[in-house]
């Protein structure tokens, strides 16, 4: 390859990881006849894309997304990103999963049961349902019942379930890995045992690497269990290490403590292993901007993958008159913690399972080669 040509290269990759926050940041607007994945737990709203082979999650629904300068059109039956109209480059919108067409035998759809994210991670809701939710302690970003409401889910997965699914997305959709979350359920000891019975029935069967969400435990050795139950990498999200947002924006995290999450996060890096526990960190929560570089410092100290998102406001959510924060804060934010990873050894390249390894809702990833 010529030096011109390498150049040309690196510019181009260095625009599509721009290009990718922009997206993330001020959404797209796409065709209604292309499907749109709305409610959920977490950045839920939106639709998967392929760039240059890359999986990106962006918003397409967003009350914000009228105004973003960037749409998809079909031009010649494919799919093209346009900015302000003019054409940018050739998009990929993943075909609808085999699997989607087949049902259980009491008539339940599959993907009322799990659903494919980015390109090959096959994600389920455990329970639909959080303690949180009907009280002030709920957390404004999240939409975890909205897809309750819409009847598009159901409120427990059982594990005989959520294995018949997944051998049927191995099989048909080349699956490549598991995430299991859940809503807060009242009591933790029964949650993870739960979920740790799905992974057990799912590990039977299948050797999908398996990741899993959850609280901080009020028993850390729960841990353990999970862990023996074939659980391969764990995310434990504190969202925001700014305490004055958290306690407005998710009072039942807040009220938890910052010593909770650091013991939590310790005895999981015992267990799991260095790369393999995550934290999502939400960026335009409102919150300072050095509490996201030294929250994400810390968290590299321990181990433990900072997996930085942009707010998805969600439709139906009291968040959902937000906008996401403007593409140069959190580009600033990926230059800064990308060299910070590289320094303590992180890479979401490293990554077993879940959200760290499939990239699609942080453009972190892209960042990371500096
Ligand atoms: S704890 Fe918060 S983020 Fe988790 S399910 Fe409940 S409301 Fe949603």
């Amino acid at each position: 390859m010529t030096v011109e040509l390498q150049k040309r290269a690196v510019t181009n990759c260095e625009k599509e990881k721009y290009l990718k926050a922009c997206l993330q940041s001020q959404g797209v607007k796409i065709h209604r006849s292309i499907e749109q994945r709305k409610g959920g737990a977490g950045p839920a709203e939106g639709t998967t894309i392929i760039l240059n082979g890359r999986p990106l999650s962006v918003p397409t629904s967003g009350n914000f997304v009228s105004q973003s300068p960037y749409s998809i059109h079909s031009v010649h039956g494919a799919y093209h990103l346009f900015k302000n109209g003019s054409q940018l480059s050739k998009v990929e919108i993943p075909d609808v999963p085999h699997y989607y067409s087949l049902k259980t035998q009491q008539g339940i759809p599959y993907n009322k049961i799990a659903l494919l994210h980015g390109v090959n991670c096959l994600a389920s809701t455990v329970f639909q349902n959080c303690i949180y939710w009907n009280s002030h302690k709920r957390c404004t970003f999240c939409g975890i019942e909205l897809s309750l409401e819409k009847n598009a889910t159901i409120v427990k997965k059982s594990p005989q379930q959520l294995l018949e699914v997944a051998k049927a997305a191995l099989k048909f959709d080349r699956v490549h890995h598991v995430t299991l979350t859940t809503g807060t359920q009242a009591h933790s000891s029964d949650e993870l045992r739960y979920l740790a019975t799905c992974c057990t029935y799912i590990k039977s069967e299948t050797t999908l690497p398996i990741h899993v969400q959850f609280m901080p435990p009020t028993d850390l050795r729960l841990l353990e269990i999970l862990s023996k139950s074939g659980t391969d990498t764990v995310g434990i999200h504190i969202e925001s290490f700014d305490f004055s947002v958290l306690e407005k924006v998710a009072p039942c995290k807040a009220e938890l403590g910052l010593k909770t999450y650091l013991k939590t996060w310790e005895e999981a890096i015992n267990i799991f292993g260095k790369n393999q526990v995550s934290s999502f960190l939400i960026v335009g929560l409102g919150e300072k901007r050095e509490s996201i570089i030294e929250g994400a410092t810390l968290l590299c100290e321990l181990g433990v993958y900072p997996f930085i998102v942009p707010l998805r406001p969600i439709p139906g959510t009291s968040c959902a008159a937000h906008k996401p924060p403007d593409p140069s804060k959190i580009i600033s934010v990926y230059q800064q913690v990308a060299p910070v990873l590289q320094s303590y050894g992180l890479s979401a390249r490293n990554s077993k399972a879940g959200c760290v390894r499939c990239g699609a809702c942080s453009a972190l990833p892209d960042f990371e080669d500096v």
